[in-house]
C-alpha cells in the first residue's frame, strides 16, 4: 500500500543500521520495487537497462561466488548472484556493489617509465603527485626497458639477485606462467605472493600433518555438522556468504563454538563463546586436547588405523590441564572441558580457522593443535567433518597450487627434489635453480642486504601489505630495477621504474580456485581501457624478451599445460569448465563430480597416515610494556578488501566505510579520556599513524583493532615483521602499541 515503507532497524539511515547491504532483498524483489541505484538515473528513471550479460566469478574473497555482470554500453551497471556451488545465488556487498572500480578514472591506460632524475627515495618521503614522476611510453619501449633491466641484473649478478611477486587476484593461468617466467627466465625460485601473509602457517601445518595444504571439506559441509568451531576468523565480514551457511546450520540446531579474542558478529549465533586472551591460542587448544586425552574422548580405533605419534600428543598435553591454563588463556576450566566434550562427542564436527590463528609467530603451532583435535577424535573424512582454513583472496588457493611459492613447483612438489626438477627442466628446456627461494618478507630483507637488486611485481601491493611497511617501502625504493604490472598506480607502483597497465578481472578469461577446491571459470565481460593489455600477454612478452621461446595463442593452452603438471587437476579440462563453470578437485573422471570431502580413506602422505605434531607454548614476539601498554591487531572489514586498491575505488563501498578507524572498547576510550570519532595517534616501535577511534562493544579492554586497507593510515606501518619459523608468516595479529589523542599532541 501507499503508506508502506521499508525501514532499517528503528528507521535508521541504511548506512548507520545493522543492514549488511548484501542486496539480497533487491535480487529477491519480484516487482522491481527494490532496484539497484546504478540502474536508474538521477531522476529515478530506469535508464540503465543492461544490453548484455556475462557470467563470471566474484573478484574478491575465497568464497568464489558465481555472478552475472549486467552491462550497458561496455560498462557494468549491476551484478546478480548465480547459482554457483558455493553461493547458491547469494552475494555480499562487495560482490554485488563493489564493481565500478573497473571504470575508475585512476585506471592505468598507458605504459609509464620513471622520469630521469626522479628519486624513488623522495617518493618514499613525500609522495606528492606520483603521476608526475612518470612519463608515458610506447609498449615497445616499456617492455624493452622492463625486460632489459631484468636481463642485465640476471646476467651480471645471477638469477638470485632477482625476485617476483605474483598475485592471488589473478587467474590460475597467470600464476602458473608467472612462476614459470621467474624460474625459467629469471633463473631463481624467489617467487611468492600474498599467501605468505595469510595462511602460510596453515598450509605448513596441514602439509606436515595430513599431507595436503587444501581444505578437507567445503564450508557447505556445515549443513551436515552437529558442531562447528570457528576460531580466529570473522566470516560475517571476511567470507560473508560462507557465514550465511553457518547461521543456517545454527538455526537447524548445530552447536557453534566461536573462539576469538575479539568478539565477532558470529558470537551472536554461538552456543559457546570463548573470548580468550590474544596470542594464547596454544594454551587454550592444548587444554582442550588435554581433556580429550584424559577423559578418554578420543577415537581410539580411528587413531590406531590412521594416525602416527599419538603417544607424543599424550605426553605433550600432560602439562596443559584446563585448570593450569585458565590464567594464561582467560577461559574458565569448566568451559574448556565442556567444549572438548561437545566437539569430541558430536556425530560430525568441523573446524574453520582464519588469520587470527595463522598470523602469529606460533601460527603453525596453532594449526597443529587444530589438526590434532580433528585427528584424535576422527572428525575428518566424513560428511559434516573436517579442517577448513577459509582462503582470503579469490585465487590464493589456485595461485599456491600453481606453484607461485618459493619452495614448491605446481602441486606442492619440492624444488629441491632432483627428479621433479629434471622433469621441469626437460619440459621447459632450461636449467633450474635447485635451491628453494626466499619468501615475501625475506625478499625485502634481502634487498636491504644488497642481495636482491631487481623485482617484477604483478598485482601485489607490498608497500601496503607487508609488515613494518616503511621497511618494505625503503626496500622497494632501493631496488635498481622495479617493474610493476597493475590496474592502478598503487602504493607499490609509485616505486617502479616501469609500470605496465594491465587487466582487471572482468576484462579477462581465466580460471580461479576458491577455498572449497572448486576450479571456476571467469569470462571476459569488458574491453580493456586505453592501451592496457592482458596480464597473460605481458608475462609472455617479458618471457620472449628474456630469451624464452613461448608461443601461447589462447589462455586455454596455458591451462592445459598447467594441468599436465598437476595430477590434482586431472579430469578438469578447459572445455569442461566452459560447460560446467565449476569443478571440484580431486575428480575421478571427466564426467564425474569432484570429491567435496577428502581423507575418508587415509591421507596423501607417503605412509597414507596422518601425524600428530605436538605444540609447546610460544609467547608473542612483542609483549605490552609500560611504554606500549596495549595490544594491536589488524584485519579486514566487510566493505574493504585487502589493501583497498579496488574497494576504495568502488564508490558504493567507499561511501559505506570512507575512512580509517581504530576500534577500541568503551572502557579504554573512557580510561584514555577520549570520545568516539576523535582523532588519535596509534604508535608501535615501528611507527605512528593518525586516525579516528570507534567504540566497538566486541573488543576487550587492552586491544586495538585497525583494518589495513587505508593508505592514509596504513596499519602495517605499525605491525611486527617477526616470522613464524615454519610458514614464514609475520605476526600481524599481535604487537605492543600505544594510543594518544592526536589533538592534544598537536597542541603540545
Ligand atoms: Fe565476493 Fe566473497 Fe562476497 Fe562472495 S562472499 S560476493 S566471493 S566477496
Amino acid at each position: 500500500g501507499h503508506s508502506e515503507k521499508i525501514i532499517f532497524d528503528f528507521d535508521d539511515p541504511m548506512g548507520g543500521s545493522t543492514c549488511v547491504a548484501c542486496g539480497e532483498c533487491v535480487q529477491a524483489c519480484p516487482t522491481g520495487a527494490l532496484m539497484e541505484k546504478s540502474l536508474v538515473d538521477e531522476r529515478g528513471v530506469y535508464a540503465n537497462h543492461p544490453d548484455r550479460e556475462v557470467d563470471s566469478v566474484c573478484p574478491y574473497c575465497g568464497v568464489g561466488c558465481q555472478l552475472t555482470y549486467q552491462i550497458k554500453d561496455d560498462r557494468i551497471v549491476a551484478v546478480q548472484g548465480r547459482d554457483g556451488p558455493s553461493n547458491q545465488n547469494r552475494l555480499c556487498v562487495k560482490g554485488r556493489f563493489g564493481f565500478d572500480y573497473v571504470h575508475h578514472g585512476d585506471r592505468l591506460a598507458v605504459p609509464l617509465i620513471r622520469k630521469d632524475g626522479i628519486s624513488k627515495h623522495d617518493t618514499a618521503i613525500d609522495p606528492g603527485n606520483p603521476w608526475t614522476h612518470f612519463r608515458e611510453a610506447t609498449w615497445e619501449e616499456a617492455l624493452d626497458r622492463a625486460a632489459g633491466g631484468i636481463a642485465r641484473i640476471r646476467d651480471q649478478h645471477g638469477g638470485g639477485a632477482l625476485a617476483g611477486f605474483g598475485s592471488a587476484k589473478g587467474s590460475n593461468e597467470e600464476a602458473y606462467l608467472f612462476q614459470k617466467l621467474v624460474r625459467a627466465g629469471f633463473g631463481t625460485n624467489n617467487v611468492d605472493h600474498c599467501t605468505r601473509l595469510c595462511h602460510a602457517s596453515s598450509v605448513a601445518g596441514l602439509l606436515e600433518g595430513v599431507g595436503s595444504g587444501a581444505v578437507s571439506a567445503p564450508f557447505m559441509a556445515v549443513e551436515d555438522a552437529d558442531c562447528i568451531v570457528v576460531i580466529g576468523a570473522n566470516p560475517t565480514e571476511n567470507h560473508p556468504v560462507a557465514a550465511t551457511f553457518f547461521k543456517q546450520a545454527v538455526e537447524r540446531g548445530a552447536k557453534l563454538i566461536v573462539m576469538d579474542p575479539r568478539g565477532t558478529t558470529m558470537m551472536e549465533y554461538a552456543t559457546h563463546m570463548l573470548q580468550f586472551k590474544p596470542g594464547r591460542d596454544v594454551a587454550m587448544l592444548n587444554a582442550i586436547l588435554h581433556t580429550i586425552v584424559t577423559e578418554g574422548l578420543y577415537d581410539e580405533q580411528y587413531v590406531q588405523a590412521n594416525v602416527d605419534d599419538f603417544d607424543k600428543l599424550v605426553e605433550n598435553v600432560k602439562d596443559y590441564s584446563p585448570e593450569a591454563m585458565v590464567e594464561l588463556c582467560g577461559i574458565p576450566a569448566e568451559m574448556l572441558r565442556e567444549v572438548a566434550r561437545v566437539y569430541a562427542r558430536a556425530e560430525a564436527a568441523i573446524i574453520f580457522w582464519g588469520m587470527g590463528v595463522s598470523q602469529h609467530i606460533h601460527g603453525t603451532d596453532n594449526t597443529r593443535c587444530l589438526i590434532a583435535l580433528a585427528l584424535s577424535t576422527g572428525q575428518i573424512g566424513r560428511p559434516g567433518t573436517g579442517l577448513h582454513p577459509p582462503r582470503g583472496q579469490n585465487n590464493v588457493q589456485g595461485a599456491s597450487d600453481a606453484g607461485l611459492i618459493p619452495m614448491f613447483f605446481p602441486d606442492y612438489k619440492p624444488v629441491e627434489d632432483a627428479q621433479t626438477r629434471a622433469a621441469y627442466e626437460a619440459a621447459w628446456g632450461v636449467t633450474l635453480d635447485p635451491k628453494r627461494g626466499l619468501t615475501v618478507v625475506e625478499i625485502m630483507d634481502a634487498i636491504h642486504a644488497d642481495r636482491i637488486r631487481g623485482m617484477y611485481i604483478m598485482g601485489e601491493n607490498p608497500a601496503m601489505s607487508d609488515p613494518d611497511v616503511q621497511h618494505a617501502r625503503e626496500a622497494l625504493a632501493k631496488l635498481e630495477h622495479l617493474v610493476v604490472q597493475d590496474i592502478f598506480l598503487t602504493e607499490t607502483a609509485k616505486y617502479a621504474d616501469v609500470v605496465l597497465p594491465a587487466s582487471a578481472w572482468p576484462e579477462k578469461d581465466g580460471t580461479v580456485t576458491n577455498t572449497n577446491r572448486q576450479v571456476q571459470i571467469g569470462r571476459k565481460a569488458l574491453p580493456l581501457p586505453g592501451e592496457a593489455r592482458q596480464d597473460l600477454d605481458l608475462i609472455i612478452e617479458l618471457a620472449k624478451r628474456l630469451g624464452l621461446d613461448w608461443n601461447y595463442h589462447h589462455v586455454s593452452e596455458v591451462f592445459t599445460e598447467m594441468v599436465s603438471f598437476m595430477p590434482s587437476l586431472a579430469n578438469i579440462s578447459w572445455e569442461r569448465l566452459e560447460r560446467e563453470s565449476s569443478v571440484t578437485y580431486p575428480v575421478d573422471g571427466p564426467d564425474e563430480p569432484g570429491h567435496d570431502i577428502v581423507f575418508g580413506n587415509g591421507f596423501p602422505t607417503a605412509s597414507g597416515r596422518g601425524k600428530f605434531v605436538p605444540a609447546k607454548l610460544v609467547s608473542p614476539a612483542e609483549e605490552p610494556d609500560a611504554e606500549y601498554p596495549m595490544v594491536l591487531t589488524t584485519g579486514r572489514q566487510l566493505e574493504h578488501w585487502h589493501t583497498g586498491s579496488m574497494t576504495r575505488r568502488a564508490s558504493m563501498l567507499d561511501d559505506l566505510e570512507p575512512e580509517a578507524v581504530a576500534s577500541l572498547s568503551a572502557r579504554d576510550v573512557e580510561r584514555l579520556g577520549l570520545r568516539s570519532g576523535e582523532p588519535v595517534r596509534v604508535s608501535t616501535r615501528r611507527g605512528t599513524i593518525t586516525l579516528k577511534i570507534r567504540i566497538d562493544a566486541a573488543i576487550p579492554p587492552g586491544l586495538i583493532f585497525i583494518p589495513f586497507a587505508y593508505a592514509e593510515a596504513a596499519a602495517n606501518i605499525l605491525t611486527n615483521p617477526q616470522l613464524d619459523p615454519f610458514g614464514k608468516i609475520p605476526e600481524f595479529k599481535y604487537c605492543a602499541a600505544r594510543i594518544e589523542p592526536a589533538a592534544a599532541l598537536a597542541e603540545a
